[in-house]
């Protein structure tokens, strides 16, 4: 089985890059200078969709490098697949006489996911389009996607019996990458990591396999409660679900090998108590665990072998699936609270903040909020009158029982240690808080996702600390002049971490810990929501953010459900961001995050002049510093050639601002004005005379200041 599909190569593969637009000259130049029809250049919400995205140039590489990669020039071909896309697009919409319409030529043609038109149509049960793309258009039966899957899995995923027996009879099969049913628990598991314990009883009831059913790597929602610590969810999974306690994963690991790997002492002694076996290879000492029970006699050879072939399968049948585990387990494992050498080494000494005694007034709810404004009005306390502010909005003081001398100090402690950056300083830390309260709030979702009051304070705070402590550099240089921080947190999302981290350090002084009133659960909970929040705002992964979201609105989004309504009348939209069965808490924490800090390019015009000169001298500065290290000076950070800010603002807002916002409008709001805001700041940048005017003004000596109009 498993070489079959290894033979059988993904057929979207091969076309993929051959669909994807090729970037020319012609139409990056066509975005300078007067700007008609700027809306045509923007990149759509949609992969696939005719809109072609602007071309680079090596500017705009250069915006890319410093922002999302070490080294190479990203490469865009990723991103979107044009031909094939309207035939996708149409079978998620389950619009047969667009389908029909089109050209059958690119049916079989994957998106960046290599999920073709007959996975999606599977994926959602329609019998109809399932029938039209196999029998009128040809569809292939056995394409696998990124993850190795075939239309059959998708419809046996999503229990569509009548799209499954369909499929059987044209010769379908299923991908290697599932073999049986094991897939079928992933959502059992994610309910047990979320800590969701009523979808954990429904879920139980409807498996086949109840608790015990596996998720790919045969693991089941046990071992993933035993590996994050939540007794309360391995009780209720043992006790009241009749989970086992003696299944293994692929790695051959169960529950307790788990818990005990992940440092989860309270959960291993309660799995030890009830009688819970260590797995086959736990922990890497076979030896001790030859001497239990039924391996005693096992050969040591046959114990290789086994390894062998496990690791051969792997490698066949879902590298890139497994890549995506490897970065998953690599941000679960990232430890906000860990105290050990490197990491320490890597934390500044934090001053004394001090704390301000009057109350100013600062209206939160407004898109018209002023930061810099604020900043002036308290001699430098902006962070601290937001945070205050914040967590007086949503009553958090009261509903998480914070000490309010402790909460003083700790925004104090926060607000002084923040960095005397041009941009990365605390009042973008405070501009950042009040975007994330903002955006959640604004679309409802403060109410219905974030009415838990630990994730609400969670996800504030991970606004409030997401860049403290910036020591003004780029993740690339943190890299390129191997800094100690760079030696503590390893290649990616260097910076990330290291504000993670930094925050946590601040608060294992007792007088600065906010959340110390948190039980143990709460505060395990708190932590995971600000790690991964903050992780996500590392640009480099904004693209596989994006990605994500792409996948999300082609199903979910308000396009695709105005393009059904047309032809069968569903009721009105939501958001999937307000569903906790389309979208996890974490997701839409981190679409918040992420938004507000790209914000201040949807921000009132001055504002946003102010933002962009400010980030502009803070890579200048760190270009010098790059010439005093001895180190390549980075794209963008040279005072003397890098300074056409316009140009450099049309690459940012072109593939990093438009391709977010325009998607995260397409899951929220379909009329979102501060998209509209958005395109107007580009169209300025992309105006010949304001180009003109920067660059007039970045010619001069010192730091860079807004031209004056
Ligand atoms: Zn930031």
């Amino acid at each position: 089985m498993a070489a079959r599909a290894h033979g059988s190569k993904p057929k979207s593969n091969g076309n993929k890059n051959a669909s994807v637009v090729s970037y020319d000259k012609a139409s990056f130049e066509s975005l300078d200078g007067s700007c008609a029809s700027s809306e045509s250049h923007i990149i759509s919400p949609h992969p696939g969709s005719r809109e072609l995205p602007p071309s680079r140039d090596e500017r705009v590489d250069g915006w890319l490098r410093t922002t999302l990669r070490t080294e190479e020039p990203v490469q865009p071909a990723a991103r979107a697949s044009v031909t094939g896309g309207d035939l996708i697009a149409a079978a998620a919409a389950g619009d047969l006489e667009a389908l029909r319409r089109a050209s059958p030529s690119g049916v079989d043609e994957g998106n960046f996911d290599g999920r073709t038109c007959l996975h999606l149509a599977a994926s959602n049960g329609r019998l109809d389009v399932v029938a039209c793309l196999v029998d009128e258009l040809g569809a292939a039966t056995n394409v696998v996607d990124r993850w190795g899957g075939t239309p059959l899995d998708d419809a046996v995923r999503h229990s569509h019996a009548e799209v499954k027996e369909f499929l059987e009879g044209r010769g379908a099969v299923r991908g290697v990458s599932q073999p049986g049913e094991w897939d079928e628990g992933a959502d059992l598991c994610d309910a047990a990591v979320k800590g969701d314990t009523s979808r954990l009883r429904r879920l139980a009831q409807q498996k086949q396999k109840g608790s015990n059913q596996a998720d790919y790597d045969g693991r089941c929602a046990l071992h993933l409660a035993a590996c994050a610590g939540r007794l309360d969810v391995v009780k209720l999974l043992v006790e009241e679900l009749g989970a086992a306690l003696d299944v293994s994963d692929r790695w051959k690991g169960t529950p307790l090998d788990d818990a005990e790997r992940e440092g989860q002492e309270h959960v291993a002694a309660y799995l030890l108590a009830r009688g819970a076996p260590r797995g086959f290879r736990a922990r890497g000492s076979s030896l001790a665990r030859r001497s239990r029970g039924s391996l005693t006699d096992l050969p040591e050879e046959l114990d290789d072998v086994e390894e062998l072939d496990d690791v051969d399968v792997q490698v066949r049948v879902t590298e890139a699936w497994l890549a995506a585990l490897r970065e998953r387990k690599y941000v679960e494992k990232f430890d906000a609270d860990a105290e050990d050498d490197a990491s320490d080494a890597a934390m500044p000494l934090f001053k004394p903040g001090s704390v301000i005694a009057e109350s100013v007034e600062f209206d939160v709810d407004s898109w018209e909020y002023d930061v810099i404004k604020l900043h002036e009005q308290t001699n430098g306390h902006s962070l601290a009158v937001v945070g205050a502010r914040l967590l007086q909005r949503h009553s958090l003081i009261e509903r998480c029982s914070l000490d309010t001398k402790v909460v003083q100090n700790f925004f104090a402690a926060v607000e002084a240690n923040y960095g005397g950056n041009p941009y990365h300083n605390s009042q973008h830390a405070a501009d950042v808080s009040v975007g994330v309260h903002l955006f959640l709030t604004e679309h409802g979702l403060m109410e219905t996702r974030f009415s838990d009051p630990v994730a609400c304070l969670a996800v504030i705070l991970a606004g409030v600390v997401h860049d403290f402590a910036h020591p003004g550099t780029t993740n690339p240089h943190e890299v390129k002049a191997a800094t100690k921080r760079h030696k503590a947190f390893g290649d990616s999302g260097v910076l990330e971490k290291f504000h993670v981290r930094a925050a946590f350090a601040l608060m294992r002084d007792a007088r600065l810990n906010i959340l110390a009133p948190l039980d143990h659960a709460g505060y395990a909970r708190a932590r995971r929501t600000m790690v991964k929040a903050i992780l996500a705002t590392d640009l480099g992964r904004h693209m596989a953010y994006v990605e994500r979201l792409n996948e999300m609105a082609l199903v979910e989004g308000s396009r695709s459900h105005s393009n059904r309504v047309n032809s069968s009348k569903e009721q009105t939209w939501t958001s999937p961001l307000l569903d906790p069965e389309k979208c996890g808490r974490d997701l839409v924490a981190a679409v918040a995050l992420k938004f507000a800090d790209l914000g201040h390019a949807c921000k009132r015009r001055n504002l946003h002049e102010e933002w962009t000169a400010r980030i502009t001298n803070e890579f200048w500065t760190l270009g010098e510093r790059e010439r005093h290290l001895g180190v390549a000076v980075s794209p963008l950070c040279d005072r003397e050639k890098d300074i056409d800010v316009a140009k450099s603002q049309v690459g940012f807002f072109s593939f990093i601002c438009l391709p977010f916002f325009a998607v995260v409008a397409d899951l929220v709001d379909p009329d979102w004005q501060l998209l509209a805001r958005l395109r107007q700041n580009l169209r300025y940048w992309q105006n010949k005379k304001n180009a003109e005017r920067w660059l007039a003004t970045a010619q001069l000596q010192g730091p860079l200041q807004r031209p004056v109009s």
